[in-house]
């Protein structure tokens, strides 16, 4: 039986161990945490077919500029002088054009379809139960320059076959009876739908753990046994062997993928969270605050996620309360009665995995024959992570991968 090693134990690890499971393949997961609260847990939850548009736009670099002085805003680069940063920022700023928008969007589209059908599978097996909701979501906009953007992406949606509408306020009103709301309307994401990210991966660690997968924790990778255009081994608190090797370790792929000479272009954009059990504010749907960049999930039934901001930072500094503020302060500008107040103890953060073009990096690198790389996913790694678990185990089988990942080139930057 072949063997391959998991380097990342979040959505993207264990959905790829799912799917080479399911092969055949002895799987070791190694993952230098707890595997208890990364990136994959705290996040919005949401399964975005909508989100058809990648991380670099040429307005996000606009914004990124304007919102670099101001500590509250949703996207935040903390200046720095640091190679990998530096590094990244021009490739982002080169990237960001509408000619690779453009380009994206089906790639983007097709991956993320086929995530939503997987994750439709998935919940429906024994042993999972995550809350899986196809409610769709509703982006709520405040300003005439986002109702008229608004038309065009409802537009480009439906060009896409994603169904989408454009809704007046009172429309949005009727569908969130329960919110008093200072908006001018919405879109209307049917295609969208979303599930409980915390129990999704207690559930998926449940049952690879119960088929035979391995899971290391407390194993972080620092180098590879490496013989001519193989990795023969990879070396943590012990060396582990096996046939093939996955790189998904988040926002530290870039990092990891080094030890291998391989440039994998990545920083990681730190967001925050923060959940209430059953709070006063009632939410039907998953929504998200255009003009702030906050998204507010209703979570495994009586729960409210309010999540947001891209923080680009070094991994060491600590978590910051401003930006905590920014999302409360930007939420209650759209819903003037929202009145919760932060629970200091219970702030979330994690660690967005960001390409430098917005795109994952999901394929074989040409230098090493055993190694795929599936990381990159930013603000999309859980809506992407069961999409990417089925790709890698295809591309590892060799069977014809289910959607065309050219774009997805792992040696884009090389
Ligand atoms: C506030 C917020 C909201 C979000 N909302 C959404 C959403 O609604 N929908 C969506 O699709 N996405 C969302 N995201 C993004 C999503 O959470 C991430 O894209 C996704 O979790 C990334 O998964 P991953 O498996 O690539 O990385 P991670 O979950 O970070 O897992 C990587 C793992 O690799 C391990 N690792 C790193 N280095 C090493 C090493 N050297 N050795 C061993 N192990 C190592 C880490 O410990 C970690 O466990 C959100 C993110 C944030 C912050």
């Amino acid at each position: 039986m072949s063997s391959v090693i998991i380097i990342g134990g979040g959505i993207i690890g264990l959905c790829s161990a799912y799917y080479l499971h399911d092969e055949g393949y002895t799987v070791t997961i190694l993952d230098k945490s707890d595997m208890l609260d990364g990136c994959s847990y705290g996040n919005a939850g949401y399964l975005s077919p909508s989100h058809f548009v990648p991380l670099a736009t040429p307005g996000i670099v606009k914004k990124g500029f304007k919102w670099m002085l101001n500590s509250k805003s949703p996207f935040y680069v903390q200046p720095r002088l640091d190679a990998t940063l530096i590094n990244w920022g021009l490739k982002f700023i080169k990237s960001a054009t509408a000619a690779h928008s453009v380009r994206s969007a089906i790639p983007l589209r097709d991956i993320s379809l086929l995530s939503k059908k997987l994750y439709e599978e998935i919940a429906i097996a024994p042993g999972f139960d995550f809350y899986y909701e196809k409610k769709g979501m509703i982006e709520f906009f405040k300003t005439e320059v986002n109702a008229h953007h608004a038309e065009e992406m409802v537009v480009q949606s439906n060009k896409l076959g994603l169904e989408a509408m454009l809704l007046s306020k009172e429309q949005v009103q009727e569908l969130e009876p329960d919110l008093q709301m200072d908006i001018l309307g919405g879109i209307y994401f049917k295609c969208d739908a979303h599930l409980y990210p915390n129990k999704l991966m207690s559930d998926l660690k449940n049952d690879l753990m119960k088929k035979g997968v391995l899971i290391h924790t407390q194993q972080e990778v620092t180098g590879f046994i490496t013989e001519n255009d193989r990795i023969k081994g990879v070396r943590a608190g012990q060396d582990f062997f096996a046939d093939e090797v996955v790189l998904a370790a988040g926002a530290l792929t870039g990092e990891v993928a080094r030890k291998l000479q391989l440039r994998i272009p990545m920083i990681g954009g730190r967001g925050y969270s923060v959940t209430f059990d059953n709070p006063p504010f009632k939410v039907q749907h998953p929504i998200i605050l255009t003009e702030a960049r906050v998204a507010i999930t209703p979570m495994a039934g009586n729960k409210v996620r309010f999540g947001g901001t891209m923080e680009i930072t070094s991994f060491n500094t600590p978590p910051k309360l401003k930006r905590v503020e920014g999302i409360f302060e930007s939420v209650k500008k759209y819903f003037p009665s929202f009145d919760l107040p932060i629970p200091k103890d219970k702030i979330w953060y994690g660690y967005r995995p960001c390409s430098a073009d917005g795109l994952p990096y999901i394929g074989r690198p040409a230098k090493y024959k055993n190694l795929v790389v599936a990381s990159g996913h930013a603000m999309l790694g859980l809506s992407l992570g069961a999409g990417t678990g089925k790709l890698v185990s295809e591309i590892i089988c060799k069977k014809q991968p289910s959607t065309n990942i050219s774009a997805f080139d792992p040696d884009r930057f090389q």
